[in-house]
């Protein structure tokens, strides 16, 4: 693994060896990528950031690393200069991996096909958001401990959320059934799975997963309100009642609170919503091990036993 831009490059193994690394940074089975002297890795943020920004850098200070914080605002981006001779001069100064979030689709897998170092994608416009997939697969995993035919349903802006995109890969890659629901003018025809009415799918799901609606890269308003979005789209307390026992709620956050969800549901026993921010810091841990050290250290697995389990996740 040079890169990591899309759930797309990785096999099912590949996906449990990070998954078992993340599990050994949250039992704090780990030590420092930085044994001989500092190691810099740079975090350029094209495009506004909480979540992912703030537990990257959770996961690198706890790694040792060294942040070198880009701000778009007080850069030479303002004086014209190019994304890839910023990012390349980020790489010539001694950054040994790129963290990039950037609004245009496919840009990050782009300057990864450029540059000397590994590139990490922290988001790309509507394309892809691999670690928050990988996050996601995460919390499944803890969950339920397998992954063939796990009954996933995604509900909301399939069309526009580049989180959507990477899970409906590493979800086919592991053998889920997912299933989607949405309006009928997000859905996207490139996301090969059924759309299902919410209210039926509903009750048949192990997890449902809600997305935002991204405002930000829509074309054209909706012409809903936030109350009829919820009504018919939204995951309400009547629906959550309808769930299976043991299903759970995902949302890669910001959540528009009654909107894509009821208020009330946001911290209720089945949602993960928090719990996925927690594992984003591991995953994205066992991320930088991967590329910066080939995910040497920790694992404990010898690594063919686990490409062989991993048929039978
Ligand atoms: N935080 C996720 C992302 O950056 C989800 C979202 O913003 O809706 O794509």
């Amino acid at each position: 693994m040079n890169h990591f831009v899309s759930m797309k490059d990785l096999s099912a193994g590949e996906i449990q060896q990070l998954i078992k690394l993340a599990e050994q940074y949250e039992r704090g089975q780990y030590s420092n990528l930085t044994k001989e002297g500092k190691r810099f890795v740079a975090n350029l943020f094209y495009e506004p950031s909480t979540r992912t920004k703030m537990s990257f850098e959770v996961a690198e200070k706890k790694l040792g690393l060294e942040i070198l914080d880009f701000h778009c605002d007080s850069s030479s981006e303002q004086k014209g200069e190019s994304i890839y001779d910023t990012a390349k001069t980020f790489s010539s100064i001694g950054a040994e991996a790129l963290i990039i979030r950037h609004p245009v689709d496919n840009q990050v897998q782009l300057l990864a096909e450029q540059l000397p170092v590994p590139v990490i994608n922290a988001g790309d416009g509507k394309g892809e958001h691999p670690t928050q997939s990988l996050l996601d697969l995460y919390t499944m995993y803890k969950e339920f401990s397998y992954f063939k035919d796990l009954k996933v349903l995604m509900i909301g802006d399939i069309l526009h959320s580049r989180v959507a995109r990477s899970n409906a890969l590493a979800l086919k890659t592991l053998g889920a059934e997912v299933f989607l629901s949405c309006p009928k003018e997000w859905q996207d025809p490139n996301i090969d799975y059924p759309y299902l009415d919410l209210d039926e799918a509903i009750e048949h799901c192990d997890v449902a997963m809600l997305l935002r609606i991204q405002l930000e890269r829509h074309q054209h308003q909706t012409n809903l309100s936030a109350q009829q979005y919820l009504a018919r789209y939204g995951l309400t307390k009547e629906r959550e009642q309808r769930m299976k026992s043991n299903a759970i709620i995902m949302h890669p956050a910001p959540v528009n609170r009654n909107v894509e969800i009821e208020d009330c549901l946001v911290e209720c026993e089945r949602s993960r919503i928090f719990k996925q921010m927690e594992y984003g810091v591991y995953t994205r841990m066992a991320v930088l091990n991967m590329l910066l050290n080939k995910g040497d250290e920790a694992v404990g697995e010898n690594h063919q036993t686990m490409y062989a389990h991993a048929q039978q996740w």
